[in-house]
């Protein structure tokens, strides 16, 4: 799960790692009252989306006075943010972050994350803040430095003052900036994130280590004992047919094809969705119907995929292992049936009662294709969508 930047600095300043003070704004004068009671000079509007890349796109205007304060935050407020994160529909502006502004001297970059290759979170550190990290590893990956963290000694003051050094951190802001990753560090392991990303970093004139930008992400299988951090859920930053589909405990990924997939298992989803490449299709979606589809589960996962107007015809993969084929059969006809189904739909069973699954469909008197494997039912759907 994510959040937005001032969520997440809230929690950073829970947790004693600095930040600058700032309040969120949903209104143009909820935006100028916040300024007026930072009280410093230079204020900073900054557009809350869950997105990185606003400073580019305009989403983060330096402002000198109130004046300025309520221009920028009319600006702001209730346009359309397009950065390099959002895709090209962009993001609505709905919150603003009204933040004092920092005499920056220096950007740096940390991040927090789980390595999959160590099983072990890895800080990552580098003097190129402020610029795509992605884009320092590919041209200038010496440029990164890492510290491995054993899960039961916790990052050391050792590793954040080596980390620190390597990324040439001014000597005057040493121990704040070490102070400033033990924290980030604290925030990682108690808040049960799975990323935690400051960029920029920086110090100020006044030798102060702050974050200038906050994105932490969460576990989502965590959130049973994150309750405080769950709340900060905000669904309209989520794509509606996601939202729905948590609500029937499915996992569905919107992409960008026209082949709707309905599919049994992580794995074998995956690999429908590579079947269907290979024969020259784009899926539509990742869906993954868990292994207790119910026919209200097999009926909602229809709908969801059907929301998407892109969608042009629908393939279902199902391996009844414990589940039943002629139970799937049954809901994939009942579903039919209810949503009215229009366009081509080619059902793959494979697996227990298998036999009596495909009478089901068959029997149905519904316009519904069978295939005998994974590679036949993917040919049949991707030349019929053509
Ligand atoms: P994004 O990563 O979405 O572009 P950031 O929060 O990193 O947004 O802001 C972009 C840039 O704006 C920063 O690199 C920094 O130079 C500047 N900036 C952000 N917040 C402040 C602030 N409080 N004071 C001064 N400059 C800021
Ligand atoms: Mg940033």
């Amino acid at each position: 799960m994510n959040i937005h930047e001032y969520q997440g600095k809230q929690i950073m300043r829970d947790f004693g790692v600095s930040v600058p003070n700032g309040h969120v704004a949903y209104t143009v004068d909820e935006a100028v009252e916040a300024a007026e009671k930072l009280g410093t000079d230079v204020i900073v509007v900054k557009a809350q989306i869950h997105a990185g890349g606003r400073g580019n796109a305009g989403g983060v205007k330096i402002a000198k006075n109130l004046d300025d304060v309520r221009t920028y935050a009319s600006e702001l407020l209730g346009s359309t943010l397009v950065t390099h994160q959002t895709g090209s529909e962009g993001k609505e502006v709905k919150r603003l972050l009204i933040e004092e502004g920092c005499d920056i001297q220096s950007e740096y970059y940390i991040g927090l994350v789980m390595d999959r290759a160590t099983s072990r979170v890895t800080m990552m550190a580098s003097e190129e803040g402020g610029t795509e990290i992605e884009e320092v590893a590919e041209k200038s990956p010496e440029k990164i430095f890492k510290e491995v963290i054993d899960p039961v000694t916790g990052l050391t003051p050792f590793q954040a003052r080596r980390l620190a050094f390597n990324i040439n951190i001014p000597k005057e802001s040493l121990s704040k900036a070490v102070k400033f990753m033990l924290g980030l560090y604290d925030v990682f392991v108690k808040k049960d994130c799975s990323i935690a990303e400051i960029n920029p970093l920086v110090t100020t004139g006044d030798n102060q280590v702050l974050a200038l930008d906050s994105k932490l992400n969460f576990d989502d299988n965590a959130l049973f004992r994150q309750k405080d951090v769950a709340e900060l859920r905000d669904l309209d930053e989520e794509d509606p047919k996601e939202v729905e589909a948590s609500k029937y405990d499915l996992s569905y990924i919107a992409l960008d094809g026209n082949i709707g997939c309905m599919v049994n298992g992580a794995g074998l989803a995956m690999a429908t969705m590579d079947t269907i490449k290979y024969y020259g299709g784009e899926p539509a979606n990742f869906l993954d119907v868990g292994g207790g589809a119910t026919t209200e589960k097999v009926t909602e996962a229809f709908k969801i995929i059907l929301s998407d107007e892109s969608v042009k015809g629908i393939f279902v993969n199902i391996f009844g292992g414990i589940m039943k084929c002629d139970v799937i059969a049954e809901g994939v006809v009942e579903a039919t049936k209810q949503i009215g189904l229009t366009l081509p739909l080619v059902v793959r069973l494979e697996g227990t009662n298998v036999a009596d699954g495909k009478k089901i469909l068959d029997e149905s008197g519904l316009n519904i294709t069978s295939a005998d494997s994974m590679a036949d039912g993917a040919q049949k759907i991707v030349d019929f969508v053509k």
